[in-house]
C-alpha cells in the first residue's frame, strides 16, 4: 500500500507515524510545501518574543530524524498542485528546482491546515505587515524586528494569535495596541469572562482598540498606517494580521471534493472525502460540534491530531471514528490563564439552546496554604435537562486541570448537577476539600433543588428602575470598608453579619435581589432571607 500524505506537520506527520506504527510495509511519502515538517506552530509567538530561544526548538522533528524512526519520505518545500481522483496520483511541484512530477497513490490523506484570513485590502504589499503560520513567518517577524528595532505594533485580531503575540511582543518593550471588529477579545469567552482578559491586558500597557474594523493598511513615515472603518488611522512601526484563518483548501475544490463552510472539506466521523481512497482532517476540516451538533470549524491542534490518527487507522483497517470537537482550549494571556470548553452562553443561546449558568469565583487551593489565587469559574448548562454546555475559568493557578475536568465532564455526558460526585483529588497545595468543580456542582443543585434563585447582570438596570420605583429590594451584604471602594447605585447595604439584625428594615412585600463580592456572601444571606419567609434572589456572579 502507497500512501501520500499533504501536510506534514499536526495531522499530517501524525498520520505518518501512526501509519507506519501500524504497517510497517507501507509506503508513505509526505509533501510538505514549507521548509519543516511536524514544527510547533503553538510555540512560534513564543520564539518571537524569546522565551524559546533556540530555533531548533521549534522543529520536533527534521526530514532525517522521521526517515531514520519511520522510514516516512518526507519530501520539503514540495508542493502538491493537483490531485486526479480518476488515476489516483498527484501532481507535485518541487519549489527549489520548479521540477513538476505526477506521483500516485493507493490512499491519499490531505491535512493541509488553514491560511491566515486576508480580505483584500490595500497595503497588503507592506514589508511592515506580516501574518503568522509557519514557521518561515515567524523567522519573517524575528528578523524585521532584529533589523529595524520596531518600537511599536498593531495587531489586528483580537484571537488566539493576536494575543500571544501581544504578550510577547510587549516583553520585547514594544507599544503594542489590538484592534478588534468586535466589543470584546477572545469569542470563545462571554464578554463578562472576557473583561479579565481586557483588565490582564490593560495592566500590561496593551492598548485595545474594541468595536474598531480594519479597513487596509498603507505605509507611512517610515512605518505603517492601520486604516480603520470610521475612525482615525492608527501609525506603528509593524502590523500583524490575524483576524483568523481560512481553510487551505484550494486543492480538494480543483479535485471536485465536496466542500463546507468557508470552503472546508467535508468528511464522515472516518475521516473520508466524498471521494473514495481520499481522506482529510485537521484545519482543513468541517466538524460537529460535540455540544449542539451544528457542523463548524474548530482549528485547533487537538483535533487535527486525532483526526490524522483516525484516517491512518481506517486507512490500515482499525475502524476508528471522530467523536466531534468540543473547542477546548487554554491561553496564556501575560500572569493570568484564560480557557474553555464547549458553547459560552452567547453561542449557546444563538443555537437555540435555552442556557443558564453558574459563575463562581473559588480558591485555586486551600485557602490556609500560601500561594492560593482567586479564579472565576462560569459553567453553561441546558436549563430543564441540565445538561452541561460548556465552561470558561479565567485564574492563575489550577485553571487548566479544571477545564479539562470539565471537558472530560462535557464529553461523558454528565449532568451539571453530577459536578458535586466527582471524587478529584485534594491536598492543601492543589486544591480544596470541595474542589471548585465540585462548588459548581453543588450551586447548579441548589438551582435544581429551588434551595437558590439567581438574578443576572442582564437584568441590573432593570431591577434598578424598578428599585426606584419602589417595587423590589436591592441589597449590598459586604462590609462597609468594601463598600467605601464602589457600589452599584440603588443597592441598600446591610453586610451578611448583621443581617438578621435588620429584617424590620426590609419589606416582606417585594423580592430582594442581593448581591456581595463573589457571590458567595449573597448566597447565604438568600438563605437566611428565605428562612424568614422574604422572597430572594442571588447575584450569579
Ligand atoms: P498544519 O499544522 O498547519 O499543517 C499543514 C501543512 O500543510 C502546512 O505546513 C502547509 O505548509 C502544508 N501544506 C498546505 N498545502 C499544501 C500543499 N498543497 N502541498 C504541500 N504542503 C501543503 N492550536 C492549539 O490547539 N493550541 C495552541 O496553543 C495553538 N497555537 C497556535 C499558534 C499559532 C501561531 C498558530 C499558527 C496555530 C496555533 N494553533 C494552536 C493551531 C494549530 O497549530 C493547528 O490547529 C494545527 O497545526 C492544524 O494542523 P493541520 O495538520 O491541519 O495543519
Amino acid at each position: 500500500m502507497k500512501v501520500v500524505i499533504v501536510g506534514g506537520v499536526a495531522g499530517g506527520a501524525t498520520a505518518a507515524a501512526r501509519i507506519r506504527r501500524l504497517d510497517e510495509k507501507a509506503e508513505i511519502v509526505v509533501f510538505e510545501r514549507s521548509g519543516y515538517i511536524s514544527y510547533a506552530n503553538c510555540g512560534l509567538p513564543y520564539y518571537i518574543g524569546d522565551v524559546i530561544e533556540a530555533p531548533d526548538d521549534l522543529t520536533l522533528q527534521t526530514p532525517e530524524s522521521f526517515f531514520t524512526r519511520f522510514r516516512v519520505n518526507m519530501k520539503v518545500r514540495h508542493e502538491v498542485t493537483a490531485i486526479h481522483p480518476e488515476r489516483k496520483t498527484v501532481t507535485v511541484k518541487n519549489l527549489e528546482t520548479g521540477e513538476e512530477f505526477e506521483e500516485i497513490y493507493d490512499k491519499l490523506i490531505l491535512s493541509p491546515g488553514a491560511k491566515p484570513t486576508t480580505p483584500s485590502f490595500p497595503g497588503l504589499d507592506s514589508d511592515k505587515l506580516f501574518t503568522l503560520r509557519t514557521v518561515e513567518d515567524t523567522f519573517r517577524i524575528k528578523e524585521y524586528i532584529r533589523k529595524h528595532q520596531p518600537k511599536s505594533a498593531v495587531l489586528a485580531g483580537g484571537g488566539f494569535i493576536g494575543l500571544e503575540l501581544a504578550e510577547n511582543l510587549r516583553q520585547l518593550g514594544m507599544d503594542v495596541t489590538i484592534v478588534q471588529n468586535l466589543p470584546q477579545l477572545m469569542t470563545p469567552f462571554d464578554s463578562d469572562m472576557a473583561a479579565f482578559i481586557h483588565a490582564e491586558l490593560r495592566s500590561h500597557s496593551v492598548k485595545l482598540a474594541l468595536n474598531r474594523t480594519v479597513e487596509g493598511f498603507a505605509e507611512r513615515d517610515g512605518g505603517i498606517d492601520v486604516m480603520l472603518k470610521d475612525a482615525l488611522p492608527i501609525h506603528a512601526d509593524m502590523a500583524v494580521l490575524a483576524i483568523g484563518v481560512t481553510p487551505d483548501t484550494s486543492l480538494a475544490r480543483g479535485a471536485g471534493l465536496e466542500l463546507g463552510i468557508k470552503g472546508s472539506i467535508l468528511v464522515n466521523d472516518r475521516m473520508e472525502t466524498s471521494v473514495p481512497d481520499i481522506y482529510a482532517g485537521g484545519d482543513a476540516v468541517q466538524v460537529k460540534h460535540f455540544v449542539t451538533g451544528e457542523d463548524t470549524l474548530i482549528p485547533l491542534a487537538g483535533p487535527a491530531n486525532k483526526q490524522g490518527r483516525i484516517a491512518a487507522d481506517n486507512i490500515c483497517g482499525i475502524p476508528s471514528t471522530y467523536r466531534g470537537s468540543q473547542g477546548s482550549s487554554v491561553i496564556k494571556v501575560f500572569d493570568i490563564t484564560a480557557a474553555s470548553t464547549g458553547v459560552n452562553e452567547t453561542v449557546a443561546k444563538a443555537s437555540g439552546l435555552e442556557a443558564d449558568h453558574v459563575i463562581l469565583s473559588p480558591m485555586s487551593h486551600a485557602g490556609y496554604y500560601p500561594g492560593g489565587k482567586l479564579m472565576t469559574m462560569k459553567v453553561v448548562f441546558e436549563k430543564e435537562t441540565y445538561r452541561l454546555l460548556g465552561a470558561q475559568i479565567v485564574g492563575y493557578e489550577g485553571v487548566d486541570k479544571r477545564i479539562d475536568v470539565l471537558a472530560t465532564a462535557i464529553f461523558a455526558g454528565l449532568r451539571a448537577t453530577e459536578l458535586k460526585d466527582l471524587d478529584l483529588a485534594y491536598a492543601p497545595p492543589y486544591s480544596s476539600a470541595k474542589d471548585p468543580v465540585n462548588m459548581a456542582g453543588f450551586m447548579i443543585e441548589n438551582i435544581e433543588e429551588g434551595i437558590v434563585k439567581q438574578w443576572y447582570l442582564g437584568q441590573l438596570e432593570e431591577l434598578q428602575e424598578k428599585g426606584e420605583r419602589g417595587q423590589v429590594t436591592l441589597l449590598d451584604v459586604r462590609t462597609p470598608a468594601e463598600i467605601a471602594f464602589g457600589r452599584i447605585p440603588g443597592f441598600m447595604n446591610i453586610p451578611l453579619d448583621s443581617l438578621r439584625d435588620h429584617l424590620d428594615e426590609l419589606d416582606p412585600a417585594k423580592p430582594i435581589y442581593v448581591i456581595c463580592q463573589s457571590g458567595l456572601r449573597s448566597y447565604v444571606a438568600c438563605r437566611i432571607l428565605a428562612g424568614y419567609g422574604f422572597d430572594a434572589f442571588n447575584f450569579a456572579g
